[in-house]
């Protein structure tokens, strides 16, 4: 990477479609690098908002407008940040492209189906059994990327594969030396 640049590497998807998997494998994978990454996800927004964030739209918004402004932090100190967020609205991953420096959105695309199938934290099977509501991609919108800088199939490539799809796009883009 050129030292005067950071990036944020913003991966969208459905739930299970594999964005913290693929976001660990090229953290794993630019680890030799001098690089400072860190992955953002879920999980240290909820711990970093100051009330609980639920599903609906407006704390969607709230999370992501969260996630958005601690990967901003992050570039500030000179770190490569991977988000990983379902990001369901276009409008979402637009603040994204707008607030931060070098924004690369990817597109984690699995099909609904696969990602039902897998379902390794069990939450689709909840949604089924009514117990989960407002869940991304069936009762809630996914909107679907139409201008992403990556396309990712998961369904057609194992996590190496789709790991390094992203190294070669920071490569082809003069990101990564
Ligand atoms: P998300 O963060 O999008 O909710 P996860 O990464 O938590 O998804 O889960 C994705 C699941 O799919 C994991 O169990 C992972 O092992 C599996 N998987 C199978 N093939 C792939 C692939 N090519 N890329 C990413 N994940 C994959």
């Amino acid at each position: 990477m050129n030292k005067n640049r950071t990036c944020v590497l913003w991966l969208t998807g459905l739930s299970a479609s594999g964005k913290t998997t693929i976001a660990q494998k090229v953290k794993e994978l630019l680890s030799d690098s001098s690089l400072k990454i860190h992955h953002l996800d879920g999980d240290e927004v909820r711990t970093a908002a100051k009330e609980k964030l639920g599903f609906s739209k407006e704390d969607r918004d709230k999370n992501i407008k969260l996630a958005i402004s601690l990967a901003k932090n992050y570039q500030e100190k000179g770190y490569v940040v991977i988000a990983s967020f379902i990001s369901p609205y276009r409008y979402h991953r637009e603040w994204g492209r707008e607030s931060l420096i070098n924004y690369v959105e990817i597109f984690v695309n699995t099909p609904l189906e696969v990602c039902e199938q897998r379902d390794p934290k069990g939450l689709y099977k909840k949604v089924r059994a009514g117990d989960i509501k407002q869940f991304t991609g069936i009762d809630d919108p996914y909107e679907e990327p139409q201008n992403s800088d990556l396309e990712i199939r998961t369904d057609n490539l194992n996590v190496d594969q789709c790991a390094n799809l992203i190294i070669t796009y920071l490569k082809d883009s003069g990101m990564l030396c």
